[in-house]
């Protein structure tokens, strides 16, 4: 209707007036320390120069220009935004699998977005989605609302879908055969409809490829340990995706499952519950990303919290030590492992996915690697490292800045005090400003 088509555009003119009005800004940040995402060690008396969105310099405090807006933002350290590689931001319930089921397409949107804004409030500048619970592609319309600055809300890329086989993770499978429900994940069996799975996913806008190689810890009816597709659907899979210049991401716990992942091709191996020596081998050879989401597990164990838990648990609390073990030969190994939290939807506070830091160093990576796994690291995985991941010049500017000494006390990342992203800050809660709160 042409009087609401017209309503309409008044509303987004005004919003876009105003975010752009804010973003015209030049500033210096000035804080205790700079972790700056490339260097070994946290740096001293820097300013991060800031202009037209980007990270223009970094300079000593001495030579911060006269005439630039001084955020001073001392007791602090600053670091690059935090990348979060493996999210769900659909997901509003515990218990996922039913919740899929009870709310429309356009209600998750809405869960999501504030999901995601909750996320970019913690300091997640970016978010890898990893496939979600909705039939249609909510998370590829909540990125087209961000980034036409309807909305804000973290940088976003990945999969509308995860895709599964019949009685896989990311099937229903706890309903009677006379019930024809939709699945949470896109079901694909045989090398034609997974072709057929990817170009939809694609044509919707997918810029990655989420597949389950085995089953799942949390989904219903179906077993972690068992290799799902076979090798020709997995090769299938990696090659149609690779034809439309699209990332595999591989779900795979089965050790089986993580090994031919990688040889098929597949750019980031999602849990790897029960990699080897070989698995470590074989990702070094290929170069392929890690991604082991631990936390989340820890989070859940014993909690009673989901529907499927008992399984989890039962699974889960009996490898965890020695899985860790092997994270930590991963990393020694030179495996490439990024920060994924797989936990925070709308039922989960935000500043619990920065505890996945914490096992990351239990593991053995050391402090200043756990964070460049969350934002370089994590940046090279996504291909956005010429734009994100660290404060370099000419990067975009997502920023965060966290009290004390996070190298320290790794839980400092739970709670930024700054956010900036794109230039914009989000909160400053030293002087109490929030963009998305006001
Ligand atoms: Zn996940």
């Amino acid at each position: 209707m042409p009087i609401f088509d017209t309503l309409r555009s008044m509303m987004i003119a005004v919003v876009l007036i105003f975010v752009s009005s804010l973003d015209a800004a030049e500033y210096a940040l000035i804080a205790d320390n700079l972790i700056d995402g490339r260097s070994n060690q946290s740096l001293k008396n820097k300013a991060v120069l800031i202009k037209d969105h980007k990270i223009s310099a970094v300079v000593n405090v001495n030579d911060i220009p006269k005439k630039i807006t001084k955020i001073n933002l001392a007791g602090t350290t600053l670091m690059p935004g935090m990348i979060n590689a493996h999210e769900h931001p659909l997901l509003y319930k515990n218990d996922y699998q039913n919740g899929h089921l009870q709310a429309s397409s356009a209600y998750k949107a809405l869960i999501g977005l504030s999901t995601l804004q909750g996320l970019l409030e913690a300091g997640w500048t970016t978010i890898r989605v990893m496939g979600d619970g909705d039939v249609y592609y909510a998370n590829q319309d909540i990125r087209k609302v961000i980034d036409n600055d309807i909305f804000l809300g973290p940088r976003l890329t990945g999969a509308g879908h995860y895709i599964s086989i019949t009685g896989g993770g990311g099937d229903i499978n706890f309903m009677s055969p006379e019930q024809p429900v939709i699945a949470d994940g896109l079901i694909a069996d045989g090398p034609d409809e997974i072709r057929k799975a990817i170009r939809q996913e694609i044509k919707y806008g997918s810029d990655w490829i989420k597949i389950m190689v085995t089953g799942a810890f949390m989904s219903v009816g179906d077993n972690p340990k068992n290799v799902a597709f076979s090798p020709e659907e997995l090769s299938a899979a990696i090659e149609e995706a690779s034809r439309h210049n699209i990332p595999v991401a591989a779900h795979a716990h089965a050790t089986e499952g993580v090994n031919q992942a990688i040889i098929a091709g597949a750019r980031s191996i999602e849990h790897g519950s029960y990699l080897d020596e070989r698995s470590i081998d074989l990702m070094v050879d290929h170069g392929t990303f890690y991604v082991p989401t631990i936390y989340v597990g820890d989070y859940y164990a014993n909690s009673g919290k989901l529907l499927a838990q008992s399984k989890n648990d039962d699974f889960y609390l009996s490898f965890r030590d020695d899985w860790l073990k092997m994270i930590g030969k991963a990393y020694r190994a030179g495996v490439k492992i990024a920060v994924g939290s797989d936990l925070c939807g709308y039922a989960v506070e935000p500043h619990v996915c920065a505890r996945e830091f914490a096992t990351l160093i239990e593991a053995g990576l050391t402090p200043m690697d756990a964070i460049k796994a969350g934002t370089i690291v994590g940046a090279e995985l996504l291909q956005w490292d010429d734009k994100v991941g660290s404060i370099e010049a000419g990067k975009l500017a997502d920023i965060i800045a966290v009290k004390g000494d996070p190298l320290a006390d790794i839980s400092k990342l739970e709670r930024p005090v700054f956010v900036m992203k794109n230039g914009k800050i989000i909160i400053n809660k030293l002087d109490n400003y929030s963009a998305l709160t006001p």
